[in-house]
């Protein structure tokens, strides 16, 4: 068992409401700082800068006039992000058309306020745009040769642009310009960052682990340094040093991680310089303290003198005062010194998009950008105070906030350094530095090219983001007045709608858990404690026929009610469910052996099924008045059909029960529900909630059975009004032809079977990314899902390097018990899918190429070994294996060829497509004949409301389950017609006549 289950939090909850957070921040500066004294020390410094602004070239200049709020700017950084990897010219001029020719870059610079430089490189790009291919027109030679100078121009423009945050391609370089600065402004230190982050694999770490230790023998240059404070040091990320820097992995990253940061601390230690862990995303904020903690304690029993062991702590995060201190208490505790660098942070859109799409209850970071800029006072005074323990290292361009910790620091006498990163703030810096017992040390990037482009990306949103303090310095239209605004004022609410809001005021998105936070994880782990999974009887011939009866008698009460009354029991029935996710999760792991993240969604997404279709229902099923000729009305009116049979799969056993079961209802039907046979009990519990909300006993059964006994005599029952399954192809079938072959009413049938999925990537795709979406979607949940990838056609370009990264990133997955956190891929779900997926791969091991495998070490039943198969062809792969089994294909030409053969074998669930050339991904999505397509993403997962879920072909009938048509499919409609002039005379229309003053004799 993971030792996640027992380490107690050290910070409070992270989503604690903000305007508390701010009041508390706000009252530990409030009455210390002396605003009006800040803005006249930092008003010079702006004005200073902007008499001497940036020459045109530098990317200030550039983002001015093209921020990435805009389309132009998107695409510069787009284009930016991609164009350096793309192995040949044709993917590159390709790329750069895409980018640069769907933006308007003439149109952009008619109001910028630089004209001069904005038609400058807008005629520059509109020019090269000229020379690069459009979709219409094939290019003649002209063209194509101006393509490739105008594309190699781009690749040297960004190479310049990542050059400017870059202080060197290697350690050495970079030491060579450092002392280049020295000479120009002494006393200047810097603290090298190794660039390239995020190892996806063993490999990728030890690599940086060499490339940081080489750094380190560099700096210290086998010298040892008077002090940490005023020598050279290094940063580094623990996410860079191992692949699984992950709280659910924490016996991991103590086994693995920390003898590797052991590695680097000691001869930063020896030769006493600095070493910095960066921060990262707010997920990994507790495991940080721990792992800081863990070395800290080695620290002293090693080195008790050395005080260069440093943290990063980011203001932007509602715990980050809390940080502060506990970083304070390990040093105390251990008898040390620490160098504390504090941030904003630098992550900020990627933990709103996390807190929102797991319905979090509320963000880990500040919504408003002066909340942030609040706490960063507060923790600078939290530092200060804890000056016997630590060195505060204040990290801002923000001369409004430089100006504030100065005076802060000066009145408390504490001493202190500013950080800046190399190519940001250096005119701020070149004022703040005239007062020359300011020390200041500067964050330099080290690497090539290719490492540079995440890094690149990060600095370019943060440069052009219009909230950023760098962004408004070079806009003349903010005063610096603005510029300086105090920040010292709460919000009265957050800037975002709390995740919750996210589908607007009528539907709660379902509340989610946040498992790296102790405080959510409890009652999950408790809960499962406590669940036993007990024997369930299956229901013979004569209940099956007693409970059809019964739903039948059911139909005509339940149907005569309103639709907005059967709406509410679902919104009653998605409030139980959600108050008791714990326990659903904990019967999940129990019956149907699914990791604990995926009960987590399962729950969830059973949750949004009621309230979507109790939504959709009212939006949708309520008689709609027709238009007709006068005398007349006209309605439309839904009503159920009867008795509806619903028969669910084992892989998602409460959320295809649930979105069948409750639609089916709400549209006015009774339903006879069966579950699949291996996961009767957490269906007849949710059935059980159903009655608990008030929906009546024979209104819905749950029967519990096999397919061939009672599945088949539902399906053939005369009551049976209609049919909803999820499940493999071939029962669908056997349903479709028994209910052909029966007598009485046609009723339909609405399938949704399975999938054999394919991801296509090329060679503009970031492999990092393509890795990690492979990985989720095609092992997690053992593979076991519709949705999941099946075929990665990968181009042969980058294919090599694909499958390398995806071979490293396979060995790092954890397969056991799924009620163990750190658990990535559980078993299968019994032993004849076992037996049948080990067929499988038997057979691939023969006929394929074993591209990689994961060790399974745990004794867990019915584990298969996730692994990557190469075959020959896409029309090799014929029947879906339910399991987690890759198959990968090399493809080179046209892309549309891939989607025609893809289409070819029949499926058509789901697509996933990386690529950076939009308009290519858009031709592959018109030319799938396939229900779900995600672009740059994962392909599993599909929210309710957001990706509807269902597919074509041999995948199903449609339509889309949590999609906007679903119900209607459970409706029969009627229209009433009604001559209102029956009477004798069309009264309404002489009135209405009459009223207009227009009215005949
Ligand atoms: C030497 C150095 C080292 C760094 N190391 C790290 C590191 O280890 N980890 C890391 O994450 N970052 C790191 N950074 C990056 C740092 O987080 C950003 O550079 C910094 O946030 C920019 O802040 P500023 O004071 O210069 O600019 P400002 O413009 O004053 O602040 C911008 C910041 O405000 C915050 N923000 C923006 N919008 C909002 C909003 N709506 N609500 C709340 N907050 C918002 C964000 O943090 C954003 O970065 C480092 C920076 C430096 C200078």
């Amino acid at each position: 068992m993971s030792t996640t289950a027992a380490t107690p939090a050290r910070l409070p909850f992270p989503y604690r409401p903000e305007g508390e957070v701010v009041a508390n921040a706000l009252a530990r500066v409030r009455g210390s700082l002396d605003w009006p004294a800040v803005v006249a020390t930092a008003a010079p410094w702006v004005q200073a800068v902007r008499a001497q602004p940036a020459p045109f070239w530098a990317m200030e200049s550039l983002l001015r006039e093209y921020p990435i709020s805009s389309a132009e700017g998107l695409a510069l950084m787009r284009l930016a992000e991609a164009l350096l990897r793309v192995p040949d010219a044709e993917t590159a001029v390709a790329l750069t058309a895409d980018q640069l020719g769907r933006a308007d870059f003439d149109g952009a610079a008619e109001d910028g306020p630089h004209k001069m430089l904005a038609n400058l490189s807008a005629s520059a790009i509109a020019l090269s745009k000229r020379f690069l291919p459009d979709s219409v027109q094939p290019p003649g030679l002209l063209q194509r040769l101006g393509a490739r100078t105008v594309v190699a121009a781009t690749v040297r423009a960004i190479q310049l642009l990542g050059r400017q945050f870059v202080l060197g391609r290697s350690i050495q370089e970079a030491m060579d310009e450092a002392a280049g600065q020295r000479r120009a402004q002494a006393g200047l230190r810097f603290s090298y960052d190794m660039l390239g982050e995020g190892a996806r694999t063993e490999e990728d770490a030890e690599r940086y682990l060499a490339s940081y230790a080489g750094a380190i023998a560099a700096i210290a240059g086998g010298r040892v340094a008077a002090s940490p404070m005023a020598s050279d040091g290094i940063s580094i990320k623990l996410s860079a040093l191992f692949s699984r820097y992950e709280d659910t992995q924490r016996d991991r990253v103590f086994a693995t991680l920390l003898p590797r940061v052991w590695r680097l601390i000691e001869p930063a230690a020896q030769a006493n310089i600095n070493l910095t862990i960066d921060a990262e995303e707010s997920d990994r904020l507790e495991l940080s303290l721990d792992v800081l903690d863990a070395l800290a304690a080695r620290v002293a029993a090693t080195f008790p003198g050395w005080q260069g062991l440093g943290l990063a702590v980011q203001a932007y995060q509602t715990r980050s005062l809390e940080v502060v201190d506990a970083v304070a208490a390990i040093a105390r505790r251990h008898g040390l010194k620490f160098m504390v660098r504090l941030v904003k942070g630098a992550y900020w859109d990627g933990e709103v998009k996390r807190a929102q799409e797991g319905g979090l209850p509320g963000y880990p970071v500040f919504t408003h950008k002066h909340h942030t800029d609040i706490a960063y006072l507060a923790c600078a005074s939290a530092l200060i105070g804890h000056a016997d323990v630590i060195y505060p290292q204040f990290a801002t361009h923000n001369a409004g906030t430089i100006a504030a910790i100065v005076q802060l620091a000066r009145r408390a006498g504490a001493a202190f350094e500013l950080q800046r990163l190399h190519g940001m703030g250096e005119g701020v810096y070149r004022e703040v530095l005239r007062d020359p017992a300011i020390a200041c040390r500067v964050y330099a990037p080290v690497g090539e090219h290719r490492d540079l482009l995440a890094y690149l990306v990060r600095r370019l949103l943060e440069n052009g983001a219009n909230s950023s303090f760098v962004h408004q310095l070079a806009d003349e239209h903010v005063s610096a007045e603005q510029l300086l605004a105090s920040p010292l004022q709460a919000a009265a609410a957050p800037a975002l709608p709390l995740p919750v809001a996210l589908y607007g005021a009528t539907r709660p998105n379902a509340a989610g858990v946040d498992l790296a936070c102790a405080a959510m994880r409890a009652p999950l782990q408790a809960a499962m404690a406590g669940v036993q999974i007990e024997p369930v009887a299956e229901a013979g011939r004569a209940e099956v026929e007693a409970a059809m009866q019964r739903l039948q008698a059911g139909f005509g009460p339940w149907n005569a009610r309103p639709v907005a009354e059967r709406a509410a029991l679902l919104l009653r029935a998605a409030d139980l469910l959600e108050a008791r996710l714990p326990d659903y999760c904990a019967l999940l792991v129990k019956e149907a052996h699914k990791t604990l993240g995926d009960c987590v969604a399962e729950v969830r997404e059973a949750v949004d099924f009621c309230r979507y279709y109790a939504e959709q229902a009212v939006a949708r099923l309520e008689p709609q008045t027709l238009p007709g000729p006068t005398g007349e009305s006209n309605t439309l009116r839904l009503h159920g059909r009867g008795v509806f049979v619903c028969i669910s799969p084992w892989n998602f056993p409460l959320a295809i029960f649930a979105g069948q079961v409750v639609a089916a209802l709400v549209a006015g039907n009774t339903v006879a529900a069966k579950p699949a046979e291996q996961t009767p009990v957490v269906a007849r519990r949710f059935v059980a909630l159903l009655h608990e909300a008030g929906v009546p006993a024979d209104a819905v059964a749950w029967l519990h059975g096999a397919g061939e006994t009672v599945g088949a005599a539902l399906v053939a029952h005369p009551a049976t009004a209609g049919v909803c399954f999820t499940g493999s192809t071939p029962v669908a079938r056997l349903i479709n032809r028994t209910l052909a072959a029966k007598d009485g009413p046609i009723v339909p049938l609405i399938a949704e079977t399975g999938g054999l999925n394919a991801m296509v990537v090329d060679s503009t795709a970031l492999p990092e990314q393509v890795v990690d979406a492979v990985v989720q979607s095609a092992f997690r949940s053992a593979g076991q899902r519709c949705s999941a990838l099946r075929l990665l056609c990968v181009h042969e370009a980058v294919a090599d390097g694909v499958i390398a990264m995806l071979r490293g990133a396979l060995a790092e997955l954890n397969v056991g018990d799924p009620a163990d956190l750190a658990t990535d891929v559980g078993p299968v779900i019994d032993d004849e899918a076992y037996a049948g997926i080990q067929r499988h791969v038997q057979r691939l091991r023969a006929e394929a190429r074993l591209l990689g495998e994961t060790a399974v070490a745990s004794a867990f039943p019915r584990l298969v070994a996730p692994a990557a198969f190469e075959i020959g062809r896409i029309a090799e792969l014929q029947t879906e294996i339910f399991g987690p089994v890759l198959h990968v294909v090399r493809w080179g030409g046209d892309v549309l060829d891939v989607v025609r053969q893809i289409n070819a074998l029949g499926y058509g669930l789901t697509l996933g497509v990386q690529t950076r050339i939009d308009s290519r991904a858009l031709r592959i999505a018109d030319a799938a004949r396939i229900g779900n397509v995600y672009v740059n993403r994962n392909m599993i997962g599909a929210v309710v409301g957001v990706q509807p879920f269902g597919g074509e072909g041999l995948s199903g009938t449609g339509p889309k389950a949590g999609g906007p048509h679903y119900l209607y499919r459970f409706c029969a409609e009627q229209t009433l017609t009604i001559n209102t002039a029956a009477a004798g005379g069309n009264a309404e229309l002489l009135a209405a006549m009459g009223s207009a003053g227009t009215a005949g004799v």
